[in-house]
C-alpha cells in the first residue's frame, strides 16, 4: 500500500473550505482542518469527512498569529510527515465605507486574509520543497480583481493573494510545487448570509448564487488534476465578469 496523502484546509469547519476538506476527502486523501473558534462545526465536519473513510481531524489556531500557525503546523507534520495539498481557505469580511472604516477593520482582514496566508505558507512550503512536491490552492475572491465599494480592506487582501500566487509559483515552480488561486463571486455561505440576492441574480449569467460545492470542485481540479497549472487565477462567478 503506497503513503496516504495528507491535505491541510484552513478554515475548513464551514462553507466553502469544509465543502474542499469533503471534496478531497472523496478523492482519498486524509484531511486537516484548520479553524478559529467554532469547535462545534469544526467536531462535525470531522465526523462528516471520517464518513467517507479518511482520517481526518480538526485543529484550531489562528491564521493570523504566526507563532500560533507554526506550532500547530509542526505538529501536523510531525504526526503525518508531510502535507500533499495546502488550501489557504480560511478568510473574514468587516466591512464598511472607507472613510469611516477603522484601522482595527482594517488591519483584522490584512492579518487573516493576506499575513495568515504568509503565515501558513511558509511553513508548509519548506515541507513540500523537501518532497519536491505539493499544491497550495488560495482562496482570492473576484473583489480581489474588481473592487468592491464597501470593501476596501477585503479587496486588498483578495488582490494580494492574487500576486501572492503568482510570486510563489514563480518561485516554487522548479520545486514540484504548483500555486493556483480561485477567485469565486457569490457563494451562499454563512459570509453571505445577510446579501440581498435579488439585487445580485440580474448580473450573474447562470442565475443562481454558488454553492460551496461548486468551488470546491474547481480547488480540487487545480489542486490534483492540474498538472501543468500554476500561477493562475480562476473566476467561480457564474459568468459575472467574463
Ligand atoms: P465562512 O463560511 O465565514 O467560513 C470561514 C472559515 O474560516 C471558518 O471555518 C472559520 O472558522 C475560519 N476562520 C476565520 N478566521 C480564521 C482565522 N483567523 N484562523 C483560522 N480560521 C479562521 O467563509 P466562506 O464564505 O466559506 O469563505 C471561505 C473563503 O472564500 C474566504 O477566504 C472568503 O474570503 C472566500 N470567498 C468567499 C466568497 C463567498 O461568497 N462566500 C466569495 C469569494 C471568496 P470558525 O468556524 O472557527 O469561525
Amino acid at each position: 500500500m503506497g503513503e496516504r496523502k495528507l491535505a491541510l484546509v484552513t478554515g475548513g469547519s464551514r462553507g466553502i473550505g469544509k465543502a474542499c476538506a469533503l471534496e478531497l476527502a472523496k478523492n482519498d486523501f486524509d484531511v486537516v482542518i484548520n479553524y478559529a473558534g467554532n469547535t462545534e462545526a469544526a467536531n462535525a465536519t470531522v465526523e462528516e469527512l471520517k464518513a467517507l473513510g479518511v482520517t481526518a481531524e480538526a485543529v484550531k489556531f489562528d491564521i493570523s498569529n504566526k507563532a500560533q500557525a507554526e506550532e500547530n503546523i509542526t505538529k501536523i507534520l510531525e504526526k503525518y510527515g508531510r502535507i500533499d495539498v495546502l488550501v489557504n481557505n480560511a478568510g473574514i469580511t468587516r466591512d464598511g465605507l472607507f472613510v469611516r472604516m477603522s484601522d482595527e477593520n482594517w488591519n483584522d482582514v490584512i492579518n487573516t486574509n493576506l499575513t495568515g496566508l504568509f503565515n501558513v505558507s511558509q511553513i508548509v512550503a519548506k515541507t513540500m520543497m523537501k518532497q519536491r512536491f505539493g499544491s497550495i490552492v488560495n482562496l482570492s475572491s473576484i473583489v480581489g480583481l474588481s473592487g468592491n465599494a464597501g470593501q476596501a480592506n477585503y479587496a486588498a487582501a483578495k488582490a494580494g493573494v492574487v500576486g501572492f500566487t503568482k510570486s510563489l509559483a514563480k518561485e516554487l515552480g522548479s520545486r514540484g510545487i504548483r500555486v493556483n488561486a480561485v477567485a469565486p463571486g457569490f457563494i451562499k455561505t454563512d459570509m453571505t448570509k445577510d446579501l440581498d440576492e435579488t439585487k445580485i441574480l440580474d448580473l450573474i449569467p447562470i442565475k443562481r448564487l454558488g454553492e460551496a460545492e461548486d468551488v470546491a470542485k474547481v480547488v480540487k481540479f487545480l489542486a490534483v488534476d492540474a498538472a501543468y497549472v500554476t500561477g493562475q487565477v480562476l473566476r467561480v462567478d457564474g459568468g459575472l465578469i467574463v
